[in-house]
């Protein structure tokens, strides 16, 4: 007999989004909830995924987290956005940032303002505006709990990431059981889980079960058969090498995302050592030749062998099926190009903590979970390919390809918008805002033929004062700000 009261739960899985999960139900829920966590050391975790995005902080805020203590003991950098080197063309690169470029109005966002003065030739650079890229490109930062100028995430050690959430996690209550899961038990009517199996033959049962077995998808796909959406023909890359290596400097407070030319290569820094990756596609590129291009680019001395990482980029058809919630890579894989797999979890258990089961699980409750997290991996899914498609290298058949490409039809009404009238917006609930489309889209070099007439409202002094003022506000603002290590090291001292 299935039980009506949902509130055993087990988390199938203890790399970073098993931890995370245990974190945030323990921490919310707590009281409710009897959680136990299965993991097992001899199978290991995937140990990438180093990158974050500004939301990480307010997931860190909702736990109740030490920022510095959580720093130290991940070795974590702070992040102010992703240097893209040579993907508009080759030798030329621009800076993602997670702020906010000028003032926006109601009736039209700052660049409709900045296109029309760039032809009154009164502009200054774009990127003046922005107080995150120029404190990105001066190696610049400054947090307190008084004032936060920047908009940031972080850089952490994967690992030690993991580790930290864990004596988070057991101090609220989560129970830890160290083995390999070898049989999943359904019932025989509903098929919902009943209970998990271990290779020493102990059984936990449970009323829910969150996979984050990783990319094993045991429970969510090898269990319950829910189906995977192949989105390789617009994200084809499948590979990846990865390595550590040693700092060669200060550590930068951004990602560098390297293009190359059947792929790109990562660089994530830490306070103690650089996390590397090389992202390639396994039809233009043999798995030595990728090894050999990204030994030869490497910065640093490796202090790990290069580890290969196999992935189909798409996602589950259901990330909810049945008594079964699959968070982490065992709910899909995007490319890491802007960092979004962890949010994208955080995110997930977050609605989970809103929407929990307790008194059963219903087809309407599973619905709206699906929903919301599918809409948010798809518009996730159409920015990475915006950079993609937009490239303008023709060096080699990979980025030609590219831009040859068919695209989702939401992203092609998007950059049509941009083009024609630079109108960039955000849908409803949408993790990539305005900002971070039209700093990518220019970055990638897309000119739009017409803009908004607001600039046409102001007289021209007016408007080359009122940009001239913002500008100053962010030098000065700028020109206050510490160097990103000195910060780091007293912050974390
Ligand atoms: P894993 O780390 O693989 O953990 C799976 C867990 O399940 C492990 O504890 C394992 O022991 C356990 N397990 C599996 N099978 C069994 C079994 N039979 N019995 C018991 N336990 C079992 N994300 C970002 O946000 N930023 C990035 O910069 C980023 N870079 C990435 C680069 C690459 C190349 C890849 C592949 C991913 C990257 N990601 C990134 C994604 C990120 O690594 C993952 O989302 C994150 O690490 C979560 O992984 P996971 O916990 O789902 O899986």
């Amino acid at each position: 007999m299935e039980r009506q009261t949902i509130n055993r739960v087990v988390i199938a899985g203890g790399g970073t989004a098993g931890w995370v999960t245990a974190a945030s139900l323990s921490h919310n829920l707590g009281p409710a909830l009897d959680i136990t966590l299965v993991e097992s050391e001899a199978i290991g975790t995937i140990g990438v995924g180093e990158a974050t995005i500004p939301t990480h902080t307010s997931f860190h805020a909702m736990l109740g987290i030490n920022e510095a203590e959580f720093m130290r003991a991940t070795h974590a950098t702070f992040k102010l956005g992703i240097q893209f080197e040579g993907w508009k063309d080759k030798g030329e690169s621009y800076i993602h940032s997670f702020g906010q470029v000028g003032k926006h109005t109601w009736m039209a966002p700052f660049h409709h303002l900045w296109l029309h003065a760039r032809d009154l030739g009164i502009e200054g650079d774009f990127e003046d505006y922005c107080l995150e890229l120029k404190a990105a490109k001066a190696d610049k930062f400054f947090t307190s709990d008084k004032q936060k100028p920047l908009n940031y995430a972080y850089h952490l050690d994967a690992v030690a990431y993991a580790k930290y959430l864990r004596g988070f996690s057991e101090k609220k209550g989560v129970k830890r059981v160290e083995g390999k899961i070898q049989n999943v038990l359904q019932y025989a009517e509903s098929g919902n889980i009943k209970a998990v199996e271990l290779e020493n033959g102990a059984l936990i049962e449970g009323d829910l079960f969150i996979d984050c077995t990783g990319f094993n998808g045991l429970l969510i796909e090898k269990t319950l058969k829910t189906g995977y959406d192949d989105w390789r023909h617009w994200l084809p890359m499948d590979s990846a090498y990865a390595v550590q290596t040693q700092k060669t400097g200060p550590a930068i407070p951004y990602t560098r995302a390297i293009a190359h030319e059947n792929g790109w290569r990562w660089r994530i820094p830490l306070q103690h050592r650089v996390g590397n990756g090389f992202v390639f596609t396994s039809e233009k590129l043999s798995n030595d030749d990728a090894r050999e291009q990204f030994e030869n680019a490497l910065e640093g001395e490796a202090l790990t062998e290069p580890r290969l990482i196999r992935f189909i980029t798409g996602r589950r058809k259901k990330v909810w099926n049945k008594n079964c919630v699959a968070l982490g890579l065992s709910s899909g894989f995007l490319e890491p190009l802007e960092s979004t797999s962890i949010h994208l979890f955080q995110r997930g258990v977050t609605e989970l903590v809103k929407h929990f089961p307790y008194h059963g699980i219903t087809p309407a409750l599973a619905d709206l979970y699906n929903d919301k997290i599918s809409k948010e991996v798809e518009q996730i899914r159409d920015f990475l390919i915006l950079h993609y498609k937009v490239t303008q290298r023709d060096d080699s058949e990979f980025w030609r390809e590219r831009q040859a490409m068919d695209i989702p039809d939401t992203l092609a009404a998007r950059l049509s918008l941009f083009e024609e009238n630079a109108h960039a917006y955000n849908g409803c609930d949408e993790l990539f805002l305005l900002d971070s489309w039209i700093q990518v889209m220019f970055g990638q070099g897309i000119e739009p033929k017409g803009y908004h007439a607001i600039g046409q409202l102001f007289p021209k002094d007016r408007l080359e004062n009122a940009l001239k003022s913002q500008r100053e506000k962010v030098a000065s603002t700028l020109a206050q700000l510490p160097s990103h290590q000195e910060f780091i090291d007293q912050y974390c001292s």
